[in-house]
């Protein structure tokens, strides 16, 4: 996955609520990018004091929060995969077209609600 910052985004038909759904994927990618560049950071100057860690933090672990923020961003990737792909808005199951609305919940859902509901039964 390149990160091309020069890719064209001008032209892309999709777009919902007159935002298109490659922008808005784009701007939460960017988001994302930068919580995870301050997680990554090892904060030297400011106090790690690991012995301080609240109990959530220990139940947790350290890198919880970050595990989150990358899932979600493999997430958005893979919706941008499938928008230059030209497969977005379909089931990456069985192929049918996703609900409007939850891709506007959502715009990086990559299942229509039934397999969606399955993978959660089954899980
Ligand atoms: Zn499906």
């Amino acid at each position: 996955m390149s990160a091309n910052p020069n890719i064209r985004v001008i032209d892309h038909p999709v777009s919902r609520n007159g935002v298109p759904v490659w922008n808005r994927l784009h701007s939460e990618r960017e988001d994302i990018c930068e919580a995870l560049l301050k997680e990554c950071s090892p904060g030297s100057e400011t106090q790690v004091a690991a012995p301080r860690m609240s109990n959530e933090d220990a139940m947790h672990g350290p890198n919880w929060h970050r595990e989150l923020l990358q899932a979600r961003l493999r997430k958005i990737d893979d919706a941008l995969d499938r928008l230059m792909a030209g497969s977005y808005g379909n089931c990456s199951k069985c192929g049918r077209w996703i609900e409007d609305t939850k891709l506007d919940f959502d715009p990086a859902v990559a299942f229509c609600i039934d397999c969606w509901e399955r993978m959660q039964t089954t899980h």
